[in-house]
């Protein structure tokens, strides 16, 4: 319902092509957002910043891209209002943008010294969805495996709405995250191992690492789709009936929880911090690209590395692809396991196989704690 009423407002009856003003408006809108969210930041850090990445922000950089977001709203503003009849995408766009000015623009300064008390982490929301969608949205735009598919689909505010939740309480979920496997690198961390380890070159040590991570993450996989109880959290992921980047965010916390933790409990008996550190941008950006409306692929790597039409297949609700491909970096390891499928078509439906669940983030987060039968939607 929201996104139809949102898709109502921004949209319109005219084309949405390259060269109509569309994508303009939209650049206009999404940069107009940022820099007045960037702003925002300079002015309550105490509140909107998370703690762990203030003291690594190179100021002079990031005041200058919040410059370059508010140009460019403004800038892409006027294009679309030249090529556009309807304005709202390009006004909105540009009275972020001059909001953002008016509020002291990238020039606001930081008086005093930040504690470390929780903040709402807009900071890292904002950055992460600005490097997520310029690394992505072309990619599938330009080579897409399902064109008629666009980038704002139907459901595509749910997925933001799970994109935000997993950025904006940083604190509390990166600590959510991270207590399993703290907890038990109290018993088992093995400094024999971790000498072993560390001696090897840095390429390979990381791939032992993403080995390692993988096999933990087929398991841990294979038990929410097999345990009652976990499928219902689990469910939620693959509820999304179009895949895209976007798509790959919506997951219940405990799913995410569940899985993070035991990756992480392998990896922390062996591996350094920044062999960790280094998987866990790895594992954000494959993971991401996996969910992609992308076509292309190199067959010659197919076989080695996780392919988006690989994990769509773990994403269908045609029966031949139902608790298939559980791996999410290695497909070999799916075939060590016996729960390979890799057809060179791609599928024909996603989703979840005859279940309903809510439609609405609220409803997602809360039903999975009741049971099935007691529920009343
Ligand atoms: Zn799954
Ligand atoms: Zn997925």
């Amino acid at each position: 319902m929201i996104e139809q009423k949102i898709n109502e407002f921004f949209g319109d009856a005219e084309a949405t092509g390259f060269g109509t003003g569309w994508w303009s408006g939209i650049l206009s809108a999404f940069f107009g957002f940022l820099s007045f969210g960037g702003v925002l930041c300079l002015h309550f850090p105490q509140l909107l910043s998370s703690p762990e990445l203030r003291p690594h922000y190179p100021m002079h950089i990031m005041r200058i891209l919040i410059q370059c977001l508010i140009v460019a709203a403004i800038l892409f503003g006027v294009i679309s209002s030249i090529k556009r009849k309807k304005k709202t995408l390009a006004l909105s766009g540009m009275l972020l943008a001059i909001a953002a000015t008016v509020l002291g623009g990238s020039s606001v300064q930081i008086n005093g010294s930040l504690g470390n008390e929780p903040a709402i982490g807009l900071d890292w929301f904002l950055l992460d969805l600005l490097l997520m969608a310029i690394i992505y949205v072309p990619l599938e735009r330009l080579w897409p495996q399902y064109p008629e598919q666009g980038t704002f689909r139907n459901e595509w505010t749910l997925d933001v709405v799970y994109f935000m939740s997993t950025h904006l309480p940083i604190q509390i979920l990166s600590f959510l995250v991270l207590l399993p496997a703290i907890q038990a690198t109290k018993y088992l961390g093995v400094p024999g191992l971790q000498a072993l380890i560390a001696r090897l070159p840095w390429l390979l040590q990381f791939f032992l690492a993403v080995v390692v991570a993988d096999t933990a993450e087929y398991f841990i996989h294979l038990a929410l789709h097999k345990v009652p109880f976990l499928w219902r959290f689990h469910a939620v992921h693959h509820s999304s009936k179009a895949l895209d980047w976007i798509a790959g965010s919506r997951s219940h916390f405990v799913d995410d929880t569940l899985v993070r933790g035991f990756i992480l409990v392998p990896m922390m008996l062996g591996f350094s911090q920044s062999i960790i550190f280094a998987y866990l941008i790895f594992v954000t950006l494959h993971a991401t690209w996996t969910h992609c409306n992308f076509g292309p692929s190199a067959k010659w790597l197919e076989k080695y590395l996780v392919m988006p039409r690989y994990h769509h297949w773990h994403h269908t609700s045609q029966k031949e692809g139902i608790d298939k491909n559980f791996a999410i970096h290695f497909p070999w390891i799916d075939k060590i396991f016996g729960t390979y499928y890799y057809p060179d078509a791609w599928p024909e439906k996603y989703g979840l196989d005859g279940e309903e669940i809510s439609p609405n983030f609220l409803g997602q987060t809360i039903e999975p704690f009741i049971p099935r039968r007691k529920r009343t939607l």
